[in-house]
């Protein structure tokens, strides 16, 4: 797991890491991580606080169409310092200069998405937004009009940055999206999972590296999020 992990980073972000050695994240500008030690935590504590080794720590499922299991929510654990390194803290002033827009859906759409350019995730997004754009008219309630991409915030009732904090993330349309918070569940009772977006639309996303939320058990159909790093060492890791 650890080996697939560094391995998947590299080939994750090249443009970024140079490499993984003795537990280091080498980045090519010099910076370097801690790979981190893993291991067995809670949920909370995976969220709160994640190492880089704890964002592989639920692997990410390659098939579309299973409930995820209790705490389930590969790729919901961020490391912020990572991601800072890869695209920068949108707090400060110069991080606009790394954002770009590309156009959603060019026939059916049109509408402009920001989303970073750095990593390829501008390239891999417009490749998702042309492949989306020749799915069958009846997909398109599912992805437009799009409810956004870079937005500087942190997950609703949490202070940790979204994926949209990065630029890596997308939302699809509202319309037929569900998300946990929504129904407005108890503390500590369990979720009652619920989906309509069909498995053609996370196909192509995750083709081009995004992961989707509709995999986690805290879910969040709407939304994408460039991760190929998970996509990879998922592959690595299958029998
Ligand atoms: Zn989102």
């Amino acid at each position: 797991m650890r080996d697939a992990a560094m391995r998947a980073l590299v080939e994750a972000y090249p443009e970024a890491i140079e490499r993984v050695q003795d537990d280091i994240v080498h980045f090519r500008d010099g910076r370097r991580l801690a790979f981190g030690v893993g291991g067995d935590k809670s949920a909370e504590a995976r969220l709160a606080a994640p190492e880089i080794a704890d964002m592989f720590a639920i692997p990410y499922p390659l098939e579309t169409g299973a409930i995820p299991g209790a705490d389930r929510d590969p790729g919901r654990a961020r490391n912020a310092l990572f991601f800072e390194h890869l695209y920068g803290d949108c707090r400060k002033a110069d991080f606009a200069k790394s954002l770009v827009d590309v156009v959603w859906l060019p026939k059916k759409s049109g509408v402009r998405i920001k989303v970073s350019r750095r990593n390829g995730v501008a390239d891999r997004l417009a490749a998702v937004s042309r492949e989306l754009d020749d799915l069958p008219d009846a997909m398109t309630q599912f992805l437009a009009p799009p409810a956004g991409g870079f937005h500087c915030r942190a997950i609703a009732g949490t202070d940790r940055m979204s994926g949209h904090g990065y630029g890596i993330a997308v939302d699809i349309a509202t319309r037929h999206a569900h998300y946990w918070r929504w129904p407005m569940p108890k503390a500590g009772a369990a979720l009652t999972y619920r989906n309509a977006i069909p498995k053609e639309i996370v196909t192509i996303f995750e083709k081009h590296g995004f992961i989707w939320g509709g995999k986690w058990y805290h879910y969040d159909t709407m939304h994408f999020e460039f991760r190929p790093e998970l996509l990879i060492a998922a592959r690595l890791l299958q029998p």
